[in-house]
C-alpha cells in the first residue's frame, strides 16, 4: 500500500526561543496562513485561547496541519513550560519526531535539557534550529557545541548562517554548496541561490567535509567514493542525513531568524527530506484487554480501529473538541467508536482537520492521522478509544503530583451549578488537577501542579466561562504519614433506627518509603469475617487515606492491614465495618507518630554573572539547598532545591534581585518531613 506523504511533528523549544515565531512563519508559507501576526501584538495563531495570547506563551496541545511539497504536516503543539511536564509528555507520545528551537544567543537552557531528555526516552528523531541569528551576541557554532556537549547529540551542520547579529542576511546550503538569501519584500517568500562567494567557501569545505566525514560512519557508498576521492552526489547525502536522523544518530542542524523571514522555509524541506512519516517510526505497543498481555499496533488502515485521545480542549459553544491520533484503522463520521478506557460507545457527531485559521470537515480518519472529533461526552484526555471486538490499552499515562491548591467560592446559587458543570468539563481536558469539598466551608479546593498550572485554570473558570467567584490565595496541599507502626483494636457500636450495627477489628498501620503510595492488606480470611464486611472495612481505610489524620491531608506512604476482625451475625452490617474502618484508621495513626510532610521542588534559575551572589544567597536565606552552579558563556545556572511554600512569589523577587535578567523552571521533586507541623 502506497502511504500518504505525512509528517507528525512537534516543536519544542525554551520560551523565548522563538517557537511561536517560528511557527507562524511556517503556516503563512505553507499558505494556510494569510498575514504574518507578530507574538508581540499577541496576534499568534497558534495562540487561540485569549489568555494564552496575554500570557504569549503556548501551553496547549492542539493540532495544526499544513502542506508542503505534497506533504501533510501535522504540527502538533508542545508546551514549553516545566509546570506542563505532562502535557509535554503526552504530546511526545503522539508525535514521530520533532524540531528543537534553540536561540543563537541563550543556547541549550535547562528547560530545554529537560524536554529533549523527555523526548529521548520517546525515542524521536529530531531536527535542530537555531534562531534569533540577528540578535547581539548570536553565536552559531557555541550553540551547536552545547547540543553536543549538554544534550548529548550529534549535531551535523546542513546550514550556516553568513554573517552575524545586524549583519546577519543568509545561509550556506552545505549539501547544493550554494548561498540563500531571501527577498524581505516578499516576506523572504522569494528564496535567491547563489554560488558561494570567494570568501564563504573555505568554511563551507570544511563543515561538508564534516559533514560527509560523519555520514561516512554510517554508510559505505559515502566511504567508498570519499576513500575514492570522488564527488558525493546530493541525492547520496540527503539519503543518508534522512536515515541517520530517523536512526537517531544524527541531529541535523538548521539557522535562521524567524522574524527576519531568513531560514524558515529550508526548515520546511527539512520537515519533509529528514523526518519519518508514521510508518517509518517503531511500532507502538499497547495491552490487549482480553489476554493482558502486550501487543504491536502496527499502522495498518484496514484492522480494527484504534486512537488516543491527547487533548481535549472545551469549547464552549461546541461543546469538546477531542484532540486524536490514530494508531490502526480507521474512524468515520456519524459511526460510533468504543471508548476503551471508560467501558462504553461514543458517537462520532463529526471530524475535523485543524488548520491554522479555519478548519476543514472530513468524512474519515485513518491509521496514522490526527483529526478532532466533535461528539465524544466522556472521553478524557488520555482515553484510547477504538474497536469493541478487539479492545487494545494503550499505555497508561503518568500524572504528576498536585502539590499546590486555591479555594474557589462562587458568588451566587447559579454560579455553584455552573462551576460544577465548568469543573467536569475542564476535568475531560486535564485530568492533572483534583478537585475536593472543603466539608467544613463548603469551599471547593482545586489543586494542580504549580502556581501556573492554576493560574491558567483560573482564567478558564473565571474569563472564558464566565463563572463569578471568588479565589483565595494558593496554598501548598501538605502530606502526612506516620513515623512507627502501631497497633490498634476498634470497636463500633450504634444503634440507628431501633436497630444494632456492632463491629470490631485489630488494624495495624506502619510506614513505608517515600513514594511508595498507599496500601491495604487483610490477613484474615472468610471465615473470620464474610467478604462484605472485609470489603466494608477496605471501603473505610482507602477512604480515610485521602482525608489525612491531624490536618486534613491526604496521606501518602503508609501501608494499614487487617490483622484480627469479631463479628456478630446478629448486629454486624457494612456500615459498622466501613465506619470501624475509617475510625480505626484514625485512631491508629493519632498513636503512630504522625508526620506533616511538604513538596520540595526542584528549582532551576539562570542569572547574568553580576547577580549570582544575591540570587544564591536569597535562595539559601529561603531554605534551598544549593545543588550545583555552572558558568555558561554569560550566565550561571543553579540548580537548587527548595521547599514549594517558600516559593510563592518568586517570580517577583527574581525579577527585582536581577532587574528582569534572572529566568527560572521548577517541578516537583519530592516530599520532605516539615518539622513543627504547621
Ligand atoms: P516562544 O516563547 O518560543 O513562542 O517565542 P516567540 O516566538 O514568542 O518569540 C519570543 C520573542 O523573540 C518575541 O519578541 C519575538 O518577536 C522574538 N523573536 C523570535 N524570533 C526572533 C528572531 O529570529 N530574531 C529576533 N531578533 N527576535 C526574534
Amino acid at each position: 500500500m502506497v502511504h500518504k506523504l505525512m509528517r507528525n511533528i512537534g516543536i519544542m523549544a525554551h520560551i523565548d526561543a522563538g517557537k511561536t515565531t517560528t511557527t507562524e512563519r511556517i503556516l503563512y508559507y505553507t499558505g494556510k496562513s494569510h498575514r504574518i501576526g507578530e507574538v508581540d501584538d499577541g496576534e499568534a495563531i497558534m495562540d487561540w485561547m485569549e489568555q494564552e495570547q496575554n500570557r504569549g506563551i503556548t501551553i496547549t496541545s492542539a493540532a495544526t496541519t499544513c502542506f508542503w511539497k505534497d506533504a501533510q504536516i501535522n504540527i502538533i503543539d508542545t508546551p514549553g513550560h516545566v509546570d506542563f511536564t505532562a502535557e509535554v509528555e503526552r504530546s511526545l507520545r503522539v508525535l514521530d519526531s520533532a524540531i528543537a528551537i534553540f536561540c543563537a544567543v541563550g543556547g541549550v537552557e535547562p528547560q530545554s535539557e529537560t524536554v529533549w531528555h523527555q523526548a529521548d526516552s520517546y525515542h524521536i528523531p529530531r531536527l535542530a534550529y537555531i534562531n534569533k541569528m540577528d540578535r547581539l551576541g548570536a553565536d552559531f557554532y557555541a550553540v551547536v557545541e552545547e547540543i553536543r556537549s549538554k544534550l548529548g547529540a550529534a549535531p551535523v551542520p546542513i546550514f550556516l548562517p553568513i554573517g552575524k547579529e545586524a549583519d546577519f542576511y543568509g545561509i550556506i546550503d552545505l549539501i547544493s554548496m550554494e548561498e540563500l538569501t531571501f527577498e524581505p519584500t516578499s516576506y523572504g517568500s522569494e528564496i535567491v541561490r547563489n554560488p558561494l562567494p570567494e570568501e564563504l567557501k573555505e568554511t563551507a569545505e570544511t563543515w561538508r567535509e564534516r559533514l560527509i566525514d560523519t555520514l561516512s560512519a554510517e554508510s559505505e557508498e559515502i566511504t567508498d567514493l570519499y576513500l575514492e576521492g570522488k564527488a558525493v552526489p546530493a541525492e547520496l547525502l540527503k539519503a543518508a542525513v534522512r536515515e541517520q536522523t530517523i536512526n537517531r544518530s544524527i541531529v541535523p542542524v538548521f539557522v535562521g531568524a524567524s522574524l527576519k523571514n531568513i531560514g524558515v522555509q529550508p526548515l520546511l524541506d527539512g520537515i519533509v527530506d529528514y523526518l519519518p512519516s508514521p510508518w517509518e517510526v517503531p511500532p507502538i505497543h499497547g495491552i490487549d484487554v482480553k489476554t493482558q498481555e502486550e501487543v504491536i499496533v502496527d499502522p495498518d488502515a484496514k484492522e480494527p480501529a484504534l486512537g488516543l485521545v491527547f487533548k481535549i480542549q472545551a469549547d464552549r459553544e461546541s461543546g469538546s473538541l477531542s484532540f486524536i491520533r490514530m494508531y490502526r484503522g480507521e474512524i468515520k463520521k456519524g459511526t460510533a467508536v468504543y471508548n476503551i478506557s471508560k467501558n462504553k460507545r461514543e458517537r462520532v457527531n463529526r471530524l475535523l482537520r485543524m488548520h491554522s485559521n479555519r478548519y476543514e470537515p472530513l468524512d474519515k480518519v485513518s491509521a496514522g492521522d490526527i483529526a478532532v472529533v466533535v461528539g465524544f461526552k466522556i472521553a478524557q484526555t488520555g482515553d484510547t478509544v477504538g474497536s469493541e471486538a478487539k479492545k487494545v490499552f494503550l499505555e497508561q499515562m503518568h500524572f504528576p503530583e498536585p502539590v499546590i491548591s486555591v479555594a474557589i467560592e462562587p458568588k451566587t446559587i447559579s454560579d455553584q451549578d455552573k462551576l460544577k458543570k465548568v469543573l467536569d468539563l475542564l476535568k475531560q481536558e486535564d485530568p492533572t488537577f483534583t478537585v475536593k469539598e472543603n466539608e467544613e466551608t463548603g469551599q471547593l479546593i482545586i489543586s494542580g501542579m504549580g502556581e501556573l498550572h492554576l493560574d491558567v485554570l483560573m482564567t478558564r473558570i473565571i474569563s472564558d466561562f464566565k463563572v463569578a467567584a471568588k479565589i483565595g490565595n494558593p496554598q501548598v496541599t501538605y502530606r502526612e504519614s506516620i513515623a512507627k507502626k502501631t497497633l490498634h483494636t476498634e470497636e463500633f457500636h450504634k444503634i440507628v433506627a431501633g436497630k444494632e450495627n456492632r463491629a470490631k477489628i485489630v488494624l495495624e498501620v506502619e510506614p513505608l518509603s517515600r513514594g511508595t503510595g498507599n496500601t491495604f492488606e487483610s490477613k484474615i480470611d472468610e471465615q473470620v469475617l464474610p467478604r462484605e464486611f472485609l470489603d466494608a472495612v477496605r471501603r473505610g481505610v482507602t477512604n480515610a487515606f485521602s482525608s489525612g489524620i491531624m490536618y486534613g491531608y491526604p496521606t501518602i506512604d503508609m501501608k494499614a492491614t487487617l490483622i484480627d476482625a469479631e463479628y456478630d451475625e446478629q448486629t454486624a452490617t457494612s456500615f459498622a465495618y466501613e465506619a470501624a474502618g475509617s475510625m480505626g484508621f484514625d485512631a491508629a495513626c493519632r498513636k503512630a507518630d504522625p508526620i506533616l510532610l511538604e513538596p520540595v521542588m526542584h528549582v532551576d534559575v539562570m542569572v547574568p554573572k553580576e547577580f549570582i551572589g544575591e540570587v544564591m544567597s536569597h535562595l539559601t536565606s529561603r531554605g534551598g539547598l544549593i545543588e550545583s552552579l555552572e558558568s555558561k558563556v554569560s550566565r550561571e545556572h543553579v540548580r537548587v532545591k527548595v521547599p514549594l511554600a517558600q516559593m510563592f512569589g518568586y517570580s517577583t523577587a527574581l525579577r527585582s534581585i536581577t532587574q528582569g535578567r534572572g529566568t527560572f523552571g521548577m517541578e516537583f521533586s519530592h516530599f520532605a518531613m516539615k518539622e513543627g507541623g504547621l
